[in-house]
């Protein structure tokens, strides 16, 4: 482990020149922006003054995208359209998916060959992964640039620490959609350890706990003068605050049905309605002796019930022993006694919960540290890396490197992996490597990049296979092919190869097959400037059908209440003008370009009223003055 701090020369800002940088929590259940101001790292908050904003997207009938805790509560009713956890599909194909039964997106397989990605249909058309996760981060961004005033430099987005090259790249991805400049993606565990200034301990073995919403992930890391070595990782991704609530609305329903078989199913409204009650309930019961449970169900049954926090504990206490079997494999695979371990850090909303920090106080031995929020730790230190990366401090703060978290490497002959790069190498790296032809005369040869720690090409992760054309004809082993792997500081990872003995250059750089092509960014970026003419427009038309309505029906109403007003002429005339209009409006005559049309139709119909609506207000005038004398209504 050689270089290990660097500092970024000639990026340190003059005095006074304040450059705006955030640090992003772009996660499964809640998202976060957070900024350092005047020295500190602070989350940003919306106008309501929430700091989480719900990790949800949802696609609305006339074209609009709300994000947050508005799509969060229409989940119930909307679940095709309304996306929630998009993180787990971050670059994965329909294969990497299992157990979709519970899913309730309809997934589409997106082009072979091209961007193996999977799709999601809503009704706003097909909607990648990246497209979705990039509207929660244009929504914070929004945030951030309306709270501070001014656009925004760069972003540090953080990532598990186990995300492979093709969920990065995906990150990185959304991203650029949204307009980001990315300056780092940061190991969302190693930006908890920076929250809590653990990069200016001089040394030190830390264990990062993270409990959110769907999913526990157990870090061990070691700092080395400035460096964060993953020592080990592992977790469930099946397990988090979502369980609990499960035990709880599983608890409410035995209460409720009272061992009768004969209740029926709940709808899913109800049981979206219980499970957030029984979410609201485990997190009062955090603070609190005792939670009451209250609402009434679609079917009229009146739930009232009183948890105690002992229940609660009893309730859920595997789920909280359930953590600890991914911790004791972590800490095996660092190969560490517990004596070791400087310190241990809560993240995610869930460790809240007492009896999760009490579990693991007691395993480790020690208190864990809390004295951030565990929600919004990860986002101060995406914040705090972020904040030196535009050069806001001196020159002598030192920049915090991550190292690849798997093994690189390539196929060779008998589908064995030949590593190129080793896990936990120090980022940014580059590696070569010769290789030679296998036959006389050999002019291409095949490259298939591969990642993982196991011997056999089966057993690793695919990322990419490209060809190498144009070597010149030689006996077999004398081509000297030299293949160069190169990851950024982000952990984006480019090969490259060439043939030597010739000096022909033959070099081709590639890209992981998951990530987006820069022709593919654009399309998506064209389509979605496209898109957002035809969203005005949609939204011109429906205004326009809302006023027409809206004046056809106190149309009728009015004619209906004091048709006798008008001449048999003047009433039919009216009537002529509302059949053009109701014309119009009619399903099968409606289309992009009828709002024009719409408008001059209900204009033409205003004003043919204008002299009944005259005669109208001068009637309700006198039938308000009748019988009154006009001392009454001086004022
Ligand atoms: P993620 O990392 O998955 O985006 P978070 O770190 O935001 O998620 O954690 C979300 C989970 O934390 C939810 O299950 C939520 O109910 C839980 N949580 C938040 N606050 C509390 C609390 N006070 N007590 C218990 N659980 C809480
Ligand atoms: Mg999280």
């Amino acid at each position: 482990m050689a270089l290990l701090q660097i500092s970024e020369p000639g990026q340190s800002a003059a005095p006074h020149q304040h450059k705006l940088a955030v640090g992003i929590d772009l996660g499964t259940t809640n998202s976060l922006i957070a900024t350092v101001r005047s020295g500190i790292s602070t989350v940003l908050q919306d106008e309501q003054g929430h700091a989480l904003l719900p990790s949800v997207v949802r696609y609305l009938p006339n074209g609009d995208v709300v994000v947050g805790h508005e799509a969060l509560a229409q989940q119930s009713t909307d679940p095709v359209n309304t996306i929630a956890s998009v993180k787990r599909f971050m670059g994965r194909s329909l294969k990497d998916i299992a157990d979709r039964a519970h899913i309730p997106y309809r997934f589409v397989e997106g082009d072979e060959g091209t961007t193996k990605h999977l799709l999601l249909q809503t009704r706003a058309g097909l909607k990648s992964p990246v497209e979705i996760s990039a509207e929660i981060l244009k929504t914070l961004k929004a945030r951030a640039e309306k709270s501070l005033g001014g656009e925004l430099v760069g972003a540090v987005i953080t990532v598990p620490a186990y995300f492979d090259d093709a969920q990065r790249q995906a990150t990185k991805d959304a991203a650029r959609l949204a307009d980001l400049n990315v300056l780092r993606l940061l190991n969302e565990p190693t930006a908890a350890a920076v929250a809590y200034g653990l990069d200016n301990a001089s040394e030190g073995t830390y264990v990062i706990y993270d409990l959110g919403g769907g999913t526990f992930d157990i870090s061990i890391l070691k700092l080395t003068k400035g460096v964060f070595e993953v020592l080990a990782t592992n977790g469930d991704s099946a397990l988090g605050g979502d369980d609990f609530d499960h035990r709880i609305y599983c608890w409410v329903l035995d209460k409720i049905r009272g061992g009768s078989s004969s209740f029926t199913p709940l709808s899913e409204e109800d049981t979206r309605l219980l499970l957030t009650k029984a979410r609201q309930a485990k997190e009062w019961l955090t603070n609190n002796h005792e939670a009451q449970i209250v609402c009434r169900l679609s079917n009229g049954v009146l739930v009232d019930v009183t948890l105690t926090a002992p229940q609660f504990i009893e309730l859920t206490q595997h789920l909280v022993a359930k953590t600890l079997s991914p911790t004791r494999k972590a800490m095996r695979d660092a190969n560490l006694p517990l004596e070791d371990i400087n310190g241990v850090v809560l993240v995610g909303g869930a460790t809240r919960m007492p009896h999760v920090r009490h579990a693991v106080e007691e395993y480790f031995k020690q208190e864990p540290l809390t004295n951030l929020d565990p929600d919004k730790v990860v986002a101060l230190g995406a914040a705090i890396q972020a904040n030196m990366l535009v050069g806001n401090r001196s020159d002598n703060d030192l920049l915090l490197l991550d190292v690849t978290p798997l093994s690189l490497g390539l196929e060779t002959m008998g589908g064995l992996v030949e590593k190129i790069i080793p896990r936990n190498s120090t980022l940014p790296i580059a590696r070569a490597q010769e290789f030679t032809t296998f036959k006389d005369g050999q002019t291409a040869m095949s490259i298939h990049v591969l990642q993982g720690e196991r011997e056999l090409v089966s057993d690793c992760r695919s990322l990419a296979r490209f060809e190498l054309r144009g070597i010149p004809p030689m006996v077999a082993g004398a081509a000297r092919i030299r293949v160069t792997f190169t990851v950024d500081a982000d952990g984006l990872l480019s090969v490259s190869a060439h043939e030597t003995t010739s000096n022909v250059e033959a070099n081709i750089v590639v890209k992981p097959s998951y990530g987006l092509s820069e022709e593919q960014i654009l399309t998506m970026l064209q389509s979605s400037f496209g898109a957002a003419e035809n969203d005005k427009q949609a939204r011109v038309l429906a205004e326009a059908k809302v006023d027409a309505e809206s004046l056809l029906t106190a149309i009728s109403a009015a004619l209906k209440q004091d048709g006798d007003l008008l001449s048999m002429k003047g009433k039919q005339k009216i009537i002529a003008k509302m059949d053009v209009l109701k014309d119009l409006l009619l399903e099968g005559n409606i289309h992009a370009g009828s709002s024009g049309a719409i408008r001059e139709a209900t204009e033409a119909l205003n004003a043919a009223t204008e002299d009944f609506a005259a005669r109208r207000m001068d009637a309700s005038v006198s039938r308000a003055l009748a019988g009154k004398n006009l001392d009454s209504l001086k004022i």
